[in-house]
């Protein structure tokens, strides 16, 4: 069941000409993690604003668990929402200590303990936040908005402030505390490899409008569109031609097969996305390449190889050491291939 429903919601802000959103319908279940996802100024801000009452739509409807809270002649305050906000300078009282800051909306203070063993902050109740590193505050921010059981929390890119082994960590642990609490969760990022490790389903946006909608793997393994493929992870996007047998594309480095093309006719002039990945280096393999350049990267090495005059990304292995300028031969894993509309 949706908890929140945004129908054909436009926005543009006073002053300005481009909109933020335009028509944008988006719904999330109950106990959903959604993440909004996309650059900077494709209005991902926006949504959660106007979800939670900070700004008002010029079109559309959101309703809330099945209740109308926007319209042209609705509008229900944020306050009476029952929506939790995370933000992402955390935004603590500083003169107020840890329990208060939890306590600070509820009715039954006692709800304040309960929170604080949650978030795995039991005996800091009388810290203040300046006394708590970044992943600490961010577990107070967390237990402040989900102390009053709110339907729905927001987080505005939650993780920002945090360096990068602390944010794989808080990741795992906000992810985990929400799902015990079976909240349903709006988180916005524009970083991919958070809203791929966090998500249940992904909304891309870009310039106002959702360009899709999926989860993690359908994001990441079958984008629709050149923008989502270009985005979400490493791709290498070549033209090419679907074939009689619907399921190879004819390209500049030779037919690519493929197991999804979305139905497209053979003959259909298309974009196909290549994840570095699905280049495997193999003697037997049929494509050829020249080494141009390595990156080491510890776990893989990225490397630029030159298939004909195309030039790709590939991972390789990272036992091998292969000056450039060699040339390998590689084959194509077909799993990973996905057929984009020209
Ligand atoms: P970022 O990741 O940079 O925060 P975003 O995806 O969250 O970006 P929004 O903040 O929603 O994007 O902004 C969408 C568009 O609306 C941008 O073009 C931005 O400049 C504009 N915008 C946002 N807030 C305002 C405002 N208060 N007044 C005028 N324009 C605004």
């Amino acid at each position: 069941m949706p908890v929140i429903e945004l129908k054909n919601i436009s926005k543009t802000y006073h002053g300005t000409t481009k909109p933020a959103l335009k028509d944008l319908s988006l719904s999330i279940n109950q106990g959903e993690i959604l993440t909004l996802l996309g650059p900077s100024g494709c209005g991902k801000t926006t949504t959660l604003r106007l979800i939670a009452g900070f700004e008002r739509p010029d079109k559309g409807t959101i309703l809330l668990n099945n209740r109308t809270i926007v319209s042209q002649n609705t509008w229900i305050p944020p306050e009476k929402r029952g929506i939790g906000m995370v933000f992402q300078d955390y935004a603590l009282f500083p003169h107020l200590n840890v329990e208060d800051n939890i306590a600070f909306n509820l009715k039954d203070k006692s709800k304040a303990f309960e929170m604080l063993e949650l978030v795995g902050l039991k005996g800091y109740n009388r810290h203040l936040p300046s006394e708590l590193s970044g992943g600490q505050q961010q577990r107070v921010a967390l237990a402040r908005a989900l102390a009053s059981n709110p339907k729905v929390i927001l987080l505005d890119e939650p993780f920002s402030n945090l360096d990068a082994d602390l944010r794989i960590q808080m990741r795992l642990e906000v992810v985990q505390i929400i799902k015990e609490t079976n909240t349903t969760a709006i988180f916005v990022t524009h970083d991919q490899k958070d809203a791929l490790a966090i998500s249940d389903r992904i909304a891309v946006l870009n310039n106002g409008t959702l360009e899709q909608l999926g989860t993690p793997r359908e994001i990441y393994q079958y984008p629709h569109t050149r923008f989502v493929a270009e985005f979400v992870g490493q791709s290498n996007i070549l033209e090419g031609i679907i074939g009689e047998d619907g399921r190879t594309i004819h390209t500049d480095i030779g037919p690519i097969p493929c197991h999804h093309t979305h139905n497209s006719k053979p003959g259909t002039k298309v974009f196909v996305s290549i994840r570095p990945s699905s280049l495997e280096q193999d003697p037997q393999g049929r494509l050829k390449a020249i080494i141009e350049h390595l990156t080491y990267g510890g776990d893989t090495i990225d490397a630029v190889v030159k298939i004909g005059e195309q030039e790709l990304l590939a991972h390789l292995h990272p036992e091998e050491v292969i000056p450039p300028g060699t040339e390998i031969n590689f084959r194509i894993l077909p799993d990973f291939i996905a057929v984009i509309e020209h």
